[in-house]
């Protein structure tokens, strides 16, 4: 054996597909995405760009960080819940929380909150998200990045949620920061985003195609999107 032949062995791995709550079309990950991306990925169109070993090793890495900062935060919080699974559905241009004992429908995007505490009284949805050191630092400076901030809302929609926790792990370093958000900074554009991805799962349901996020295919999420070539084949 050696080591690129490891690599092509740990790449045949695919990239584990957790099904989405209650088996919805949409999930609260793909809060942000690119349209397109989210469209290929209903139509189950073969990846023509598959994840490389580096992306397999760093997608486990996260999910071990998660599963650390999951069994701390069920140590703090000891009624809280991990993998909180919540459901939001459309019903024509609004957004509803889904109640699984409603015979109304099924729920249109399906969110797994990665932890859930304060039920009673501040009801608050956590989101991990585990990342290099530069990422961890540009948003000490700047911000969360607004994708996470829209998954973790679309959560909180769905459980009723008032706060939005962010928690960025620094997994070189270790270091944890934690950032917490008034309903005021996050419902109305998470809101937004789950009527938005709504209408990317309509645009599917009608065989339909949505333009592609950057027409030059520049953007970092075209780099590691598993249908690059087969969307630039496509076109605009
Ligand atoms: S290559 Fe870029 S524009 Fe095309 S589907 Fe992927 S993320 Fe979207």
């Amino acid at each position: 054996m050696n080591a690129q032949l490891l690599e092509r062995a740990i790449a045949g791995i695919s990239d584990p597909d957790y099904p989405a709550a209650f088996d919805a079309p949409l999930r609260a990950s793909f809060a942000g995405g690119c349209a397109r991306r989210i469209g290929y990925q209903l139509r189950n169109e073969p990846a023509t760009n598959p994840l490389t070993h580096v992306s397999i090793l760093a997608f486990n890495i996260g999910s071990a960080v998660h599963l650390v900062v999951q069994a701390a935060l069920q140590r703090l919080y000891p009624d809280g819940e991990a993998e909180a699974e919540g459901g939001l559905i459309a019903l024509g241009s609004a957004i509803c929380p889904w109640d699984p004992s409603d015979d109304g429908g099924e729920p249109t995007i399906g969110c797994h909150a990665d932890f859930f505490y304060g039920s009673d009284a501040l009801p608050t949805v956590v989101e991990i998200k585990s990342m290099q050191p530069y990422a961890f630092n540009k948003a000490k400076e700047e911000g969360v990045q607004e994708h996470h901030l829209l998954q973790a809302g679309l959560a909180g929609l769905a459980l009723g949620a008032e706060y939005l926790e962010l928690v960025y792990v620094n997994k070189s370093q270790g270091q944890i920061a934690v950032y917490r958000f008034h309903p005021s900074a996050w419902r109305a554009k998470a809101t937004q985003e789950a009527i938005r991805l709504a209408r990317v799962y309509e645009l599917h349901t009608e065989g339909e195609l949505a333009p592609p996020m950057d027409p030059e295919r520049k953007v970092w999420q075209c780099k590691f999107c598993p249908w690059l070539a087969v969307c630039t084949e496509a076109g605009n």
